[in-house]
């Protein structure tokens, strides 16, 4: 059998198992499969076993894949921000998950073209404070969330966190559902704001019981790496 297919397989029954368990709706977790450091080929494959959404983290990878996959994806970028990149992501993909600054928003905001629907962006968080992690520290979030309500072309979806990995459950669990009460604070004020991108394929039961209903899955969906080339 083929292993994408198998890992697909076996991921949903995995999502369904924990949506279950944590009494959440299955059909509400959407699956991003990150698809950093993979060939096109695999990328098709996984497309010809259903999956739509496919998440990416460095721009000039990304554009190659892009350009050459004519396919009806719906590329999320994942990766860290460079204002020299900024124009490329606002043209090229659907989502962007890691935005940390105001210039990042009115770049993307200012290069988003109108013929496409608004970009949906997530802010990312640094919620432990991480040294030398991408996202911002929370007492910054509102400033933030309040400039980009402002931006036409950009539309705030929610949350992004992509933390250490950490070994107890219940302490991620805890940190994670802070996560999830902040967003239905910022959804109390404004419906579309819907999303909280959390969840990798280390830590699906904690994200799953948090609240997460976005997963970013590479390995369980692709195969662990062998070697870093
Ligand atoms: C690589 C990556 C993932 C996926 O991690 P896996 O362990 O392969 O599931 C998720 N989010 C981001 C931002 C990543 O860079």
């Amino acid at each position: 059998m083929n292993n994408i297919y198998f890992n697909l397989n076996q991921l949903q029954k995995t999502i369904m198992y924990y949506a279950l368990k944590y009494k959440k709706k299955y059909t509400d977790i959407k699956v991003i499969a990150i698809s950093k450091k993979r060939s096109i080929n695999e990328i098709i494959q996984a497309y010809s076993f259903g999956q739509r959404a496919f998440g990416e983290n460095y721009v000039q990878e990304a554009i190659k894949k892009i350009n050459n996959i004519q396919l009806k994806i719906e590329w999320h970028f994942v990766g860290k921000i460079q204002s020299n990149k900024v124009s490329i992501i606002a043209k090229n993909f659907a989502w962007c998950h890691s935005i940390t600054s105001k210039k990042h928003a009115e770049l993307l905001n200012k290069y988003r073209p109108e013929i496409l629907p608004p970009l949906n962006v997530l802010i990312q968080i640094n919620i432990n404070c991480e040294k030398n992690k991408n996202g911002i520290y929370l007492y910054k979030l509102m400033n933030l969330v309040n400039f980009i309500y402002q931006l036409k072309k950009i539309k705030l979806r929610g949350i992004m966190i992509f933390p250490n990995q950490q070994k107890d459950i219940q302490q991620k669990i805890i940190l994670y559902k802070k996560m999830y009460i902040i967003l239905m604070k910022l959804k109390n004020k404004y419906k579309y704001t819907d999303t909280l991108s959390l969840g990798t394929s280390y830590d699906i039961e904690e994200a799953i019981a948090s609240g997460s209903n976005m997963l970013r899955i590479g390995q369980k969906i692709f195969n662990k790496k062998i070697n870093n080339h």
